[in-house]
């Protein structure tokens, strides 16, 4: 495995494996790594010949007051488990070779970043898709990987892409989940114990959403509060968001005709945890 830090040495290596006629597999990633990680590890594997991560803890998509400076980060440890898993290339650029003084452009992807994490979150995604066209330029790959845990941002990575015509195929991957049913996350490690078992109520009030759709429930706001009323019955937890979107455009729906974006945000002390569903996927 080759660990690239100069994002000109990865420019340049990409445009070699790509003149082989290989395919690169591309999974962005903050680091810190989890099953979740290594799963889209695995399905670059499968679908190329050369599998690129790249780590790189974002300052761009970070607000004022977020943990960018607590995010976990443990780079060691994550190269041995990137190995284990035969990637073939890391890219671990520094902040300053990414973003160098003078540094002034920008890329925004305007309707589906206005809701949900938009809205609380309103740099985030700028700072996202910024970094993600950053490496697109950089890593050059065929495919890239994103995980559906976030699926605002693979929504938006997709749009930009088809936008900005990226000559890129964007795959989503499902969440992975702890045997409890948490959704993995590089963020869990902050939880204390009894906030991760209040945590424990995203995950089960995704699944009795789910109970009340089978059960013929359409109307938006009744889900909502049953939803809401889960989580906020567990001590630590406040709500960010409990929102049913339309599945392209995540905007807010009232009646669910058809295939809906279940998505919730929640704050459990300093931490903020996401999960979400897709509310009449056969
Ligand atoms: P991050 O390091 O948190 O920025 O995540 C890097 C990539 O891993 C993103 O595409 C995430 O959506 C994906 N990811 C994070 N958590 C999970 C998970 N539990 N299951 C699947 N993919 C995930």
């Amino acid at each position: 495995m080759r660990v690239i830090q100069i994002p000109k040495q990865m420019q340049i290596l990409a445009e070699c494996i790509r003149n082989k006629g290989e395919k690169i597999g591309f999974v962005p990633t903050m680091g810190f790594f989890h099953e979740g990680h290594l799963s889209l590890m695995r399905k670059a594997k499968e679908i190329s010949d050369v599998t690129v991560v790249s780590i790189f803890v974002n300052p761009t998509q970070f607000g004022p007051g977020e943990d960018l400076i607590t995010y976990p980060r443990d780079f060691g440890r994550d190269c041995d488990m990137a190995k284990e898993e035969h990637v073939d290339i890391i890219f671990a650029p520094d902040v300053e070779d990414i973003y160098p003084q003078g540094y002034q452009t920008y890329v925004q992807v305007i309707e589906v970043t206005k809701n949900l994490c938009g809205f609380s979150r309103p740099h985030h995604f700028k700072g996202v898709t910024t970094i993600v066209s950053k490496l697109f330029n950089i890593v050059k790959p065929h495919y890239a990987l994103f995980g559906m845990k976030d699926f605002q941002q693979f929504v938006t990575i997709k749009r930009m892409v088809a936008d900005l015509n990226f000559d890129v195929e964007i795959i989503g991957v499902p969440t992975v989940r702890e045997n409890d049913e948490l959704a993995m996350s590089s963020r869990n490690v902050s939880l204390l114990p009894e906030q991760r078992r209040s945590a424990l109520s995203l995950s089960r009030s995704i699944k009795e959403a789910q109970e009340l759709f089978l059960k013929g429930e359409r109307k938006v706001k009744n889900i909502i509060d049953h939803v809401s009323d889960i989580i906020i019955g567990e001590e630590h937890n406040n709500i960010d968001y409990v929102k049913i979107c339309d599945v392209d455009t995540l905007e807010d729906i009232q009646v669910i005709t058809h295939k809906a974006l279940l998505a919730i945000a929640v704050r459990i002390g300093e931490t903020r945890l996401i999960d979400n569903t897709i509310l009449g996927d056969e």
